[in-house]
């Protein structure tokens, strides 16, 4: 599954990082950064719950 973050979207409230720490990482101004953007396993439930609680809706996780 493939991963993305739209950096003009994101508001930099950090819930992705919280439970995807290993995918999210947040740049010194806050916004969001994709550290790897293909996901397997468990790593996918982890970033689709990071997708649901992103307030503004600024990640995706797609078929490859
Ligand atoms: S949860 Fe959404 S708004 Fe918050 S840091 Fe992550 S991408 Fe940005």
């Amino acid at each position: 599954m493939k991963v993305s973050a739209d950096r003009e979207q994101c508001i930099q409230v950090g819930n992705c990082m919280l439970v995807a720490g290993e995918v999210f990482d947040q740049d010194a101004d806050g916004i969001v950064v994709v550290l790897t953007d293909e996901v397997s396993g468990e790593q996918v439930d982890r970033v689709q719950e990071a997708v649901n609680l992103c307030p503004a809706a600024a990640l995706s996780l797609t078929e490859d």
